[in-house]
């Protein structure tokens, strides 16, 4: 049977050998949402990009003598309150959110398991910053997309603030679960452009007072796997970045 790429996946003597000996375990968390994204793309489109993150990065390193990295199943749901006029969206709040990272963490922590990277993908300000705090309180990594060294090296629709639902995440989506986008419906939408970080700095607090009245911005009928394929590709080079400095800094359990 081949490794699996997945936590979840071993037995409880699997999980174990992995303390044992052998290349240094390191367990990813992806963490999303379950929020409206435009008439296009899934309700479930934070969570799905966040797995595939920790999937690629997972299969990159499972030739790395000293690494085996694994994905641990996803946090779900996640803080989304700007989406709350539409259906779909479910909000918890930050304090859950906190606690289910860290006691997850200090669950694997307290096995041995030392080496964990928190993934995601829903930027919703109180999300970032909740789990800024928890994985600082947790002591492990967080790969966070919004800090403008890791933005910088992502597409120009995602630097421009527009950054949900539009072509850049429809892109991740089509080059990761293709089928869940409606592409008919997505070709059509007209773009928006919208600055969200400007938009909530200037205490805007939902989609709808944004003039997001389709949930989504940016322009998701520019979307295409091609280029979600390449945003993934940087995405995992930056995880595989940040996985390595953690296992190098950190000693091995
Ligand atoms: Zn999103």
């Amino acid at each position: 049977m081949p490794a699996s790429i997945h936590f979840a996946d071993l037995t409880s003597p699997r999980a174990r050998a992995l303390l044992d000996s052998g290349p240094a375990p390191v367990l990813l968390l992806p963490v999303g949402a379950v929020e409206p994204h435009g008439p296009h793309a899934p309700l479930g489109t934070d969570s799905i990009i966040s797995t595939a993150i920790c999937e690629r990065a997972a299969i990159a390193l499972s030739a790395d003598s000293a690494i085996r990295a694994l994905v641990l199943p996803e946090i779900a749901f996640g803080v989304t309150r700007y989406s709350a006029a539409f259906t779909g969206a479910i909000t918890i709040s930050e304090s859950t959110l906190r606690a289910m990272v860290v006691e997850v963490c200090a669950s694997l922590r307290a096995q041995g398991f030392r080496h964990l990277v928190i993934v995601n993908s829903h930027f919703e300000p109180a999300q970032v910053a909740t789990l800024r705090k928890a994985a600082e309180e947790a002591r492990v990594g967080f790969l966070d997309v919004t800090r403008r060294v890791v933005a910088e090296q992502l597409t120009p629709e995602f630097q421009s603030g527009a950054a949900h639902a539009g072509r850049y995440e429809t892109s991740l989506v089509l080059a990761t679960r293709p089928e869940l986008v409606e592409a008919e419906i997505m070709r059509r939408l007209p773009a928006y452009q919208l600055n969200m970080p400007e938009a909530m700095a200037a205490g805007h607090t939902d989609f709808l007072a944004m003039g997001m009245d389709r949930a989504y911005c940016g322009d998701p009928a520019e979307a295409s796997a091609a280029e979600g394929d390449a945003t993934l590709g940087t995405l995992t080079r930056l995880l595989i970045g940040l996985i390595r400095e953690r296992v190098a800094t950190e000693p091995g359990s």
